[in-house]
C-alpha cells in the first residue's frame, strides 16, 4: 500500500496514472499533478470512481513542488513532465524525503545536450538521505536498458556489440507529426549522431549512418544511427561493450518534413523576437504540430524495440535479440493513447512498482540497468509489454 504522486498530465502521464490505478494493492493512492490541472481532471474522469486526485503544480518551481509532496506526502514521485524539469523534482524530492523516477534525462532549456552528468551528481545527497532515484524508465530509455542487463546477466560471459534498434511502423494518418513531446523529439532527432567504439565516442552528422534492418512482423525499415541517452549509461556500466549504437527508423516523409523544419529555421531554440515578444521557434512550432496524445484514434501498425547483442559464451561468439512488438490500436484501446506513450508508462509505472515492493531499493541514484532485471521481465509482460528473444540470428547490423 503505497502514495505515489504523478508529474506530467501529457501522453505518457496518462498510461502511467492509468497503469497504476490497475494495481491498487500496490498504489493505494494516486495524485497526478501538471500545468494544466483540466488535463489530470480528464484523466483522472477517464479512470473513474475518485481514484485520482489532482493538482496544479509548476515543475519548474521547488518550493511549489515541496508545498504539494508535503500536503500529499508520497512515497514516491514518478516525473513524466519533461526533462527541463528533472532537477527541481529530484531537489524537491530530496528535500521531503521522498524517492523519485524518470524517464528522460535532464537537459538545459537553452541547448539540446543529453548528458547524466546533472543527475548522477545528485548521487551523494540520495544516498545520505536513504532515498532512491531511478533514472530513464520508459521504453528506451528503460526496457533496453533492463534487456542488456539481462542478457548480460543470463545470456553471455561478455556482452562486446550492443544495437539498441527502435522502429516504429505505425501510421498516424497525418502529414507530420511526432510521437511524443514535439520539442522534446525534435531536439533529439536532429542533433549529430554519436556511438561508442573501442574506447571512446564517434560522432557523424545527423542521419549519416543509414541501413534497412529487418524487424518481426514488420519486415525491412530504413534505421538511421542517432544518439540516444541510454548510450551514456550502459558503456560505463557494462565496460566489456566494444561498440554501442542506437538505431531509430524515419520514413522518407518525416525525414523530408525535418529537413524543411530545420531549413527554414522551426526547430531553432534561439529566441527571436516577433511583434515585441520573445519567442523561441521551436516552443511556438510545437503549439501547430499534432498533439502526441491525440495521435492515437486513428493510429495503426506497431513499434518494435530491442537490443540486438554479440558477445562471448563459454569461450564461443553468440548472438542474441530480445524485442517487444506493441500495437498502437491495442494500446489505444486499452489507454486511449498510442503504443510510443504505452510503451514509456507501462515501465515506468512498473519501475515505481520495482522501488515501492524494494526489488529496486537503494540509496543513491541508479540507471535502471544496475538494478536485478529479473523480477521486472517477470512481470513487463503482465502489464502489457511481453518480450520475445532470438539466439544466434543474423543481427544485421
Ligand atoms: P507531453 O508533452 O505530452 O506531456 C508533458 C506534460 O508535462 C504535459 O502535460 C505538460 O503540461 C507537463 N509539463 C510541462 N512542463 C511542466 C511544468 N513546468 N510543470 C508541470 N507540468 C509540466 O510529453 P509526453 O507525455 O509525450 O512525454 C513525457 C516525458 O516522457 C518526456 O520527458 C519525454 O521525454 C519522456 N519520454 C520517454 C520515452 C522513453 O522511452 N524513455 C519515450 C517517450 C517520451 P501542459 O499539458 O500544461 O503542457
Amino acid at each position: 500500500m503505497s502514495k505515489v504522486l504523478i508529474i506530467g498530465a501529457g501522453g505518457v502521464g496518462s498510461v502511467v496514472t492509468q497503469k497504476c490505478a490497475q494495481v491498487p494493492e500496490v498504489f493505494s493512492d494516486i495524485m497526478l499533478a501538471s500545468r494544466t490541472k483540466s488535463k489530470c481532471d480528464a484523466i483522472a474522469q477517464r479512470i473513474g470512481q475518485n481514484r485520482i486526485k489532482t493538482a496544479q503544480v509548476d515543475a519548474d518551481n521547488v518550493q511549489e513542488l515541496m508545498a504539494l509532496i508535503k500536503s500529499f506526502q508520497p512515497d514516491m514521485v514518478i516525473n513524466v513532465a519533461l526533462p527541463y524539469q528533472d532537477l527541481t523534482i529530484m531537489e524537491a524530492c530530496l528535500e521531503t524525503g521522498v524517492h523519485y523516477l524518470d524517464t528522460a534525462n535532464y537537459e538545459p532549456r537553452d541547448e539540446a545536450k543529453f548528458e547524466y552528468k546533472w543527475q548522477w551528481a545528485y548521487h551523494d545527497r540520495f544516498k545520505e538521505k536513504g532515498l532512491t532515484a531511478i533514472l530513464g524508465c520508459g521504453f528506451d530509455p528503460g526496457v533496453t536498458s533492463v534487456y542488456t542487463a539481462y542478457a548480460a546477466k543470463h545470456h553471455f560471459d561478455e556482452i562486446h556489440y550492443l544495437d539498441i534498434v527502435d522502429c516504429n511502423a505505425g501510421d498516424h494518418g497525418k502529414p507530420f507529426a511526432t510521437n511524443f513531446n514535439p520539442e522534446i523529439n525534435i531536439r533529439e532527432v536532429t542533433q549529430n549522431g554519436r556511438y561508442w567504439e573501442n574506447g571512446k565516442w564517434l560522432e557523424t552528422k545527423p542521419h549519416e549512418i543509414k541501413k534497412a534492418l529487418t524487424y518481426p512482423n514488420i519486415g525491412p525499415r530504413n534505421s538511421y544511427v542517432i544518439y540516444h541517452e541510454e548510450l551514456e549509461s550502459l558503456v560505463k556500466n557494462f565496460p566489456t561493450l566494444k561498440r554501442a549504437r542506437f538505431w531509430m527508423t524515419f520514413g522518407d516523409e518525416y525525414l523530408t518534413h525535418l529537413r524543411v523544419i530545420q531549413n527554414i529555421g522551426m526547430a531553432s531554440i534561439k529566441p527571436v523576437m516577433y511583434k515585441g515578444v520573445e519567442i523561441i521557434p521551436l516552443e511556438f512550432l510545437k503549439h501547430v504540430l499534432p498533439n502526441p496524445g491525440d495521435l492515437g484514434e486513428n493510429y495503426t501498425g506497431e513499434t518494435s524495440i530491442g537490443c540486438r547483442i554479440r558477445g562471448i559464451k563459454d569461450g564461443k561468439e553468440l548472438t542474441y535479440y530480445i524485442w517487444n512488438n506493441c500495437k498502437h490500436q491495442d494500446a489505444y484501446k486499452e489507454t486511449g493513447t498510442q503504443a510510443v506513450s504505452y510503451t514509456t508508462g507501462v515501465p515506468a509505472m512498473l519501475g515505481a512498482m520495482m522501488l515501492l515492493q524494494g526489488y529496486w531499493k537503494k540509496p543513491g541514484v541508479f540507471n535502471v540497468e544496475e538494478f536485478d532485471p529479473d523480477p521486472f521481465m517477470e512481470r513487463i509482460g503482465n502489464y502489457g509489454l511481453p518480450w520475445e528473444e532470438a539466439f544466434n540470428v543474423d543481427l544485421e547490423v
